[in-house]
């Protein structure tokens, strides 16, 4: 028997809140971006990691989920070369049964 929050609170729908217009909250430009936009630098280049080998699974596991799927490079940010090395990498990985193919 534990019932701790039985207390009942009162309804507070039917109090008035003050300056609460059809037009509230901050001012939003139609079609604006909501984030910032942050340029995106691939992270191997960034490190001078020439190849991308599939025995290097820390670096491998980096671009992937956690089901094993390959993150997109707008998502990681990889340049279209390591993508490729990625790419290639897992899909060893997988083969090889280092990384799921799935789950
Ligand atoms: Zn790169």
């Amino acid at each position: 028997m534990e019932n701790k929050e039985t207390t009942p609170k009162p309804a507070e729908a039917a109090a008035p809140r003050p300056h609460a217009g059809p037009h509230s909250g901050p001012p939003r430009r139609p079609g604006g971006r909501r984030f910032a936009p942050r340029r995106k630098v691939c992270r191997l280049c960034a490190e001078h990691i020439d190849l991308v080998d599939y025995k290097q699974a820390q670096i491998v596991k980096t671009f992937c989920t956690d089901t094993g799927k390959i993150l997109s490079r707008r998502i990681t940010g990889a340049c279209a070369k390591h993508q490729r090395q990625i790419m290639r990498a897992v899909k060893i990985n997988r083969n090889l049964s280092l990384m799921p193919y799935s789950g």
